[in-house]
């Protein structure tokens, strides 16, 4: 199933827990309906610091749809870091980068090879 859009709830969503985790990273991952990004998924065993964030893949449960993953980057930059390209390409479609000040257009999002993808936002 492709991912073709994002339930504007959902982005609201993630750019205040960037806003409420800040100024830590935080790091989830994302699930869909029908092509839709409409859930996250906390993952347990999830590393956070400052300027990085892994997953643990062995953590997420079978049979999970995941359509990607979503992170903040408090510092605004809204480029993804080695480490994110790396956590990219093993895990889903679709990653949202959202940044400082966490505004409706402060969020990105790429392909598994970090490419800038577009993502329509329904409401
Ligand atoms: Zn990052």
């Amino acid at each position: 199933m492709l991912v073709r859009a994002i339930d504007k709830e959902l982005l609201d969503l993630l750019l205040e827990m960037g806003k409420s985790s800040f100024p830590d990273e935080y790091l989830v991952m994302l699930g869909m309906e029908k092509g839709v990004i409409n859930m996250t998924y906390p993952i347990p065993g999830t590393s956070v610091s400052s300027d990085s964030a892994n997953i643990f893949m062995d953590m997420i449960p079978l049979g999970m749809r995941i359509a990607g993953t979503a992170h903040s980057h408090p510092n605004g930059c809204l480029l993804p870091s080695d480490a994110d390209l790396s956590t990219f390409s093993e895990s889903g479609q679709c990653h949202i980068i959202v940044g400082s000040p966490f505004d409706e257009t402060s969020w990105r999002c790429y392909d598994r090879n970090g490419n800038p993808k577009t993502l329509e936002v329904i409401t």
